[in-house]
C-alpha cells in the first residue's frame, strides 16, 4: 500500500483519462448462458427444461440485440465468456471479434472459486486460454471471475499467464493495481443480475426490479461517476438484459452517454492500455493483504 494511504484521508490525486475525457465508460457483457446452471448441477443435470430455456434464450435472441444496440450507437463492449459457452457455440468467439469486440475469459466452466481450489482454478483457466486461442488465433488479455470472487493465487496466475488485467473487484471506481495485476473495477450496483435475475428456482431473492427503476439508477451513478472523474463499468447477461424492455432502457442508457463528449467509452483492453501507460500507473497501487482471524479477540462472543 502506499504512504499516501497509510498516512492521510485526503483525496487521492484524480485519475487521468485520456486527452479531452473526463470519465470513462466501460459496456461488458458476461455471456454465462447455460454455463452455471450447468456447474450446479455437474453431477447428475435434472430431467427439467425451464432454466435451461430460459438462459438458451441468451444466445438465441439476447445476445444478437446487444450486439445490434452496440453498432447503432458505436460501442466496443467487452464479452467475458466461460470457455464451456464456446466449446459448445465455436462461432461465438470469432463472431464477437469480428463485430469489433474485445473477448475475454470468465472461468471454464464458469467454476465458482469456493467449488475449486488452487490448483484446479490454475489448470481451467489454462484450458481456457487454449481454447480462446484455438478458435481465434489469439490470446485474451482480459479476466473476470465468475460471481466476480478472487484469492491471491487467482490474481498470481493473471500475472503469470501473461494477461493484462483482471476485471473483478471493486477497491476503486476507476482502475488501479492489486499486487502489480490492473484491476479494471465492477461494482455490484451496475450489474443487471441483483435488479433482474429471476430463474422460478425457488431460490431467487426478489421478484424482479422495474426497468424504470433501474434506468435511473443507473442513469444517477454514471452521472455522478462522470462528475467525479470514475469508471461507469456497466455488466449484463445475454439472458437477462436481451429481454424486450431491458433492451429499449439500455438504449436510452447509451443515448446519454454516448453524447456526452467527455465521456471515453472503451474496452476493458483499452483501459488496461490506459492505465499502464499514464501518469495514473502506479498511484493506486495496493496489495491482497488479507489480516488473521479475530480468533481469541473476541471478547466471550459465543459465535
Ligand atoms: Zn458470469
Amino acid at each position: 500500500m502506499s504512504d499516501r494511504m497509510k498516512s492521510t484521508y485526503a483525496p487521492f490525486p484524480a485519475y487521468t483519462w485520456p486527452e479531452g475525457k473526463t470519465s470513462a465508460a466501460l459496456f461488458s457483457v458476461d455471456v454465462d448462458a447455460t454455463a452455471p446452471f450447468l456447474w450446479e448441477h455437474r453431477d447428475h443435470l435434472p430431467e427439467r427444461l425451464a432454466r435451461l430455456e430460459l438462459r438458451r434464450f441468451g444466445l438465441r435472441s439476447g445476445l444478437s440485440r446487444l450486439l445490434d444496440l452496440f453498432a447503432r450507437y458505436g460501442v466496443k463492449a467487452s464479452f467475458y465468456v466461460p470457455a464451456i459457452v464456446a466449446e459448445t457455440d465455436p462461432d461465438l468467439l470469432p463472431a464477437l471479434l469480428n463485430a469489433g469486440h474485445e473477448i475475454g475469459l470468465h472461468g471454464y466452466f464458469h467454476e465458482l472459486v469456493r467449488d475449486v481450489d488452487d490448483r484446479e482454478f490454475s489448470a481451467a483457466i489454462e484450458a481456457s486460454l487454449d481454447l480462446f486461442l484455438r478458435q481465434t488465433g489469439r490470446r485474451p488479455v482480459g479476466f473476470r471471475s465468475p460471481a466476480w470472487e478472487m484469492t491471491p493465487h487467482m490474481l498470481r496466475e493473471v500475472k503469470r499467464l501473461g494477461l493484462s488485467y483482471d476485471s473483478s473487484l471493486m477497491g476503486f471506481d476507476h482502475p488501479y493495481e492489486i499486487d502489480d495485476v490492473v484491476e479494471i473495477p465492477v461494482q455490484w450496483a451496475l450489474d443487471d443480475a441483483i435488479f433482474y435475475k429471476f430463474e422460478g428456482s425457488g431460490n431467487d431473492r426478489q421478484a424482479p426490479v422495474s426497468g424504470a427503476a433501474v434506468l435511473d439508477d443507473w442513469l444517477a451513478e454514471w452521472r455522478t461517476l462522470h462528475r467525479f472523474g470514475g469508471l461507469f463499468t456497466l455488466t449484463v447477461h445475454d439472458w437477462i438484459s436481451g429481454r424486450a424492455q431491458r433492451i429499449a432502457l439500455l438504449e436510452k442508457l447509451l443515448e446519454e452517454i454516448t453524447a456526452e463528449s467527455g465521456a471515453w467509452v472503451a474496452t476493458a483492453e483499452e483501459i488496461a492500455r490506459h492505465h499502464v501507460a499514464s501518469a495514473n500507473s502506479g498511484h493506486f497501487a495496493v496489495t491482497s493483504d488479507i489480516p488473521a482471524a479475530i480468533g481469541p479477540r473476541r471478547f466471550g462472543f459465543s459465535s
